[in-house]
């Protein structure tokens, strides 16, 4: 209940006797400490309600600068909600009935009145104000854009609000009584749920993200947090979840991820993926032993390509390039573009020859065919294989080897290091 704090009341009256009178009688009634405020008319009842909020209005209608029900209505244009108790004369018990139809909380006949019925009159009213005041706010926040659902202590549901329907399809007259579990894509296995339930019962709340279905058929990514509502013996007596469709979010996340790994002019991986490739690549190969090879290849004289067919025929290398040798890998392998025109390709479960035969294929890809509206290009190719004691450094130092060693011995050429020993092996 709100704290004890007075009621502020503005009695509306323009008869010094009626105003007298309704005064000591709110006195007596001691109603929890009422606060008076007299005027005498409308205009200044309108102005102290500017200046100051009060709880409940005692309204006489009939005023020296406005009568009837116009009072009234003049009342309510021009001020926020109020509890208004009207005050009538005997001879209009009917205007009370009117006055009430159009919004005021109650009336009160002058003729008869005691202190108990003027205390409870003005006070019920400030409470019936107070409560249709929260219900709307109430309304108005189940309506707020997130879905909502409310179910029983068994899981039966039994309100949901627009914005349920516009994310799920289900009217309200298809899910009430359902469980929610008709919502369940099938994504989430029988531990997921019941981690949800057990965090449900131990904090009476749980958030997260999780993939439901439509009513379409369609499964979606949303956000939810579900929340037990304890009556004031604390039983469970629902449970409020709220959520909203978190697709566009998700894509474009990953739509960011995959801008943010991506070379911009080719497509390949940029640096960055590479070194978390490369890392995840290395520890597989140091914990599974997984066989891991790599080949990198830089374009042959490039600059002198770029000097005389100019920079944009070079990008349009860049690109085809990448394209035949995406062409020539697996799903698997990652290809990267390490710096300017040199490219990396990590090649997971790939032995030193399965390697070499690679890089002899994409030495060929690159070669053999003139690029349309470029001209003639060639590659150099270092392969090595992953071995105990590797780390990044070391691989890359290896890597860097096997392709001067392939530009010194003329380019257009695949040159393989061990990951142990000298040169093994060298083809043209
Ligand atoms: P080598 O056969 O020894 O590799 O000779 P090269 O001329 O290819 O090697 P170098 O490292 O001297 O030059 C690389 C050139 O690649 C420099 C630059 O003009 C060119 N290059 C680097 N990045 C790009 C790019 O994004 N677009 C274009 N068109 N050219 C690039
Ligand atoms: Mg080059
Ligand atoms: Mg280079």
């Amino acid at each position: 209940m709100a704290a004890a704090r007075a009621y502020r009341v503005l009695l509306v009256e323009d008869s010094p006797a009626d105003a007298e009178l309704v005064s000591d009688l709110l006195e007596e009634s001691r109603e929890p400490a009422l606060e008076l405020t007299r005027v005498d008319r409308l205009a200044a009842a309108l102005q102290a309600l500017r200046q100051q909020a009060f709880d409940a209005v005692l309204l006489d209608l009939g005023l020296p600068d406005s009568q009837g029900l116009s009072t009234l209505r003049r009342f309510q244009e021009e001020t926020g909600p109020v509890a208004v108790v009207v005050l009538t004369g005997q001879e209009d018990a009917e205007l009370g009935t009117r006055a009430i139809q159009l919004g005021a909380q109650d009336f009160l006949p002058k003729a008869d009145l005691t202190p108990g019925l003027i205390g409870r009159t003005v006070r019920y009213a400030i409470e019936r104000q107070r409560s249709a005041a929260e219900l709307r706010l109430m309304a108005a926040a189940f309506e707020s854009g997130q879905a909502i659902l409310i179910t029983d202590v068994q899981g039966r549901i039994q309100r949901v609000n627009d914005a349920f329907t516009r994310i799920t399809g289900y009217t309200e007259a298809e899910v009430v009584g359902q469980n929610p579990n008709i919502l369940q894509s099938g994504e989430h296995d029988r531990a997921f749920y019941e981690r949800l339930w057990g965090e449900l019962r131990v904090h009476d709340h749980w958030e997260g993200e999780i993939w439901n279905q439509r009513k379409n058929g369609q499964i979606y990514p949303e956000w939810e947090s579900i929340t037990a509502v304890r009556n004031e013996w604390g039983q469970v007596e629902h449970y409020v979840a709220v959520f909203h469709d978190i697709s566009r979010q998700k894509r474009l996340e990953a739509e960011l991820e995959r801008e943010a790994s991506t070379d911009r002019l080719t497509g390949a991986c940029n640096r960055l993926r590479f070194d978390t490739e490369l890392e995840d690549a290395l520890a597989r190969f140091q914990r599974y032993g997984t066989e891991t090879a790599l080949v990198m290849f830089d374009m042959d004289h490039f600059k002198w390509f770029n000097d005389t067919r100019g920079h944009d025929a070079g990008d349009r290398v860049l690109r085809e390039v990448t394209d035949r040798v995406a062409a020539n890998i697996r799903e698997t392998d990652t290809l990267a573009r390490w710096g300017g025109e040199e490219f990396i390709l990590i090649l997971p479960e790939t032995s030193a020859e399965g390697a070499r035969d690679l890089a002899e294929r994409l030495r060929r890809a690159v070669g053999d065919t003139p690029v349309a509206d470029a001209g003639h290009v060639t590659i150099s190719l270092g392969v090595t294989t992953m071995g105990a004691g590797d780390d990044a450094d070391s691989l890359l130092k290896r890597l860097d080897n096997a392709l001067y060693r392939a530009k010194e011995r003329g380019r257009n050429t695949v040159c393989y290091l061990a990951a142990e020993g000298p040169l093994k092996h060298c083809a043209t």
